[in-house]
């Protein structure tokens, strides 16, 4: 079968990685891909928004499946743009991408089908906004309602910066229209951890559990980035936890986008936190999440093909899908000043020389033959292993062998799960 992946991301490079081992992918394409993604899968000049250039690509090229790898061109309705011209897509249709790209009605869900979720208030008004902030308890979360590349979130730890951003948001609108309404919510503690799922309408079929480390530094310092490494399975953390979690949340959320009239399909991300009371919702995205998926699909052992071909044809539920006991670790490396302004362009050495481990690309591109940084998060590093310390210590001597100018990672990657 012809494949077209749409992103560039080290997401993309796992996807396209898990792709390639399926002996039914006869050509695998990747628009626009990057420089590590060019190994496994023709690269193709098209950027993810380039809805009919995607298209035209797809028809001329006789493509059986097109894979959305990013939430925006989601959000844009790419899958809605492609189904009209008769091309099939693995991914959600814009009207049930919106549980990513508008955190207003993500909540209205949970709050309607009793998903358990921090309490909160919406507001499309400023001054509404900053009344009812008041009256609030610090620590208090702010959030922009659209998209806004995962920096839409502000914990505030004073008031004084909580009207910051609240204004930042709303009146000097930061984020643009994503910053229309905001949603104001409690403060929730506990350890995160994702699960992501295949969904094809109300079934769910959950992946192995995993964990992110959201800061630039260590012991969790810093500010928040698009993710600096994952680990799993999560041994600290009880399967009962991680059951009740897909029980509580993720059914009863894929359930709630039936009767809403907006079925997923697709890969339904739960980003949830482990309360005192129990599992509770973050966030749900509408796509792989990265780095999550460089540490979830290479554990994966079916091939991944026929899980998207299953969800597509609608016997999602039948498909065996089995796991690998081993544990993965991705430690990513990133440019200096990340997630600030950073440099591009620099030679990328050492690449050739690992071993024992899997180098996603996230931000690197393809120079006069040779590999430079092109992104603030340059390579993510994934080790398998007979345990997570195994899995660590592999990922993290590969990591060693690779250099660039300025390259950073944190040293505390799955360090919570060493047990
Ligand atoms: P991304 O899609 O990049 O994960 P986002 O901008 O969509 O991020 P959220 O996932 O909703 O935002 O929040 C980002 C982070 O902020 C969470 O991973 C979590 O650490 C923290 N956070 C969000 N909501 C709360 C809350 N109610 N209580 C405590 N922490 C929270």
């Amino acid at each position: 079968m012809r494949i077209l992946v749409i992103g560039g991301g080290g997401r993309e490079h796992a996807i396209c990685w898990a792709l390639k081992k399926s002996p039914k992918v006869q050509e695998l394409y990747c628009a626009p891909g990057n420089g590590g993604i060019a190994g496994v899968a023709e690269c193709v000049p098209i950027q993810v928004n380039q809805f009919a250039e995607i298209a035209a690509f797809a028809i001329s090229h006789a493509v059986d499946l097109v894979v959305i790898g990013p939430d925006d061109p989601l959000s844009e309705g790419i899958v809605d743009y492609l189904e009209a011209q008769q091309i099939s897509v693995f991914g959600p249709r814009q009207n049930a991408a919106i549980i990513e790209s508008s955190k207003v009605f993500s909540k209205h869900l949970f709050k309607k089908y009793n998903i358990p979720s921090a309490a909160y208030e919406t507001f499309d008004n400023y001054e509404a906004a900053l009344a009812y902030m008041r009256n609030q308890q610090i620590p208090i979360v702010i959030k922009a309602d659209g998209l806004a590349a995962g920096k839409g979130v502000v914990i505030a730890q004073s008031m004084e910066e909580a009207e910051k951003a609240l204004h930042d948001m709303m009146v000097v609108k930061i984020f643009g229209d994503s910053g229309n309404q905001v949603v104001i919510e409690e403060f929730m503690t506990g350890q995160e951890m994702s699960i992501l799922s295949f969904v094809d309408g109300a079934v769910v079929r959950p992946m192995v559990a995993a964990q992110d480390h959201k800061t630039v530094f260590d012991n969790d310092l810093g500010p928040n980035t698009g993710g600096m490494g994952t680990y799993s399975p999560l041994p600290h953390i009880e399967q009962s936890i991680i059951d009740e979690a897909i029980e509580t949340i993720i059914k009863p959320t894929a359930a709630a986008m039936v009767s809403e009239g907006r079925p997923f399909r697709g890969i339904l991300f739960a980003g949830l936190m482990l309360t005192p009371q129990g599992p509770r919702t973050i966030e749900f995205n509408a796509r792989f999440g990265d780095p999550e998926t460089q540490v979830v699909l290479p554990r994966l052992k079916t091939d991944l093909l026929d899980i998207f071909l299953a969800a597509v044809d609608g016997t999602l539920e039948q498909i065996d899908i089995a796991w690998s006991d081993e544990a993965a670790v991705c430690v990513v490396l990133a440019s200096e000043g990340y997630p600030g302004s950073y440099p591009k362009g620099l030679p990328i050495q050492g690449l050739d020389e690992v071993q024992d481990a899997l180098v996603f690309h996230a931000g690197t591109a393809l120079k006069d033959g040779a590999i430079v940084t092109n992104g603030g998060r340059v390579l993510g590093i994934t080790a398998l292993g007979s345990d997570i310390a195994d899995a660590r210590a592999k990922a993290y001597a590969a990591a060693e062998r690779i250099q660039f100018q300025g390259k950073h990672s944190r040293t505390d990657i799955a360090k919570k799960a060493l047990v």
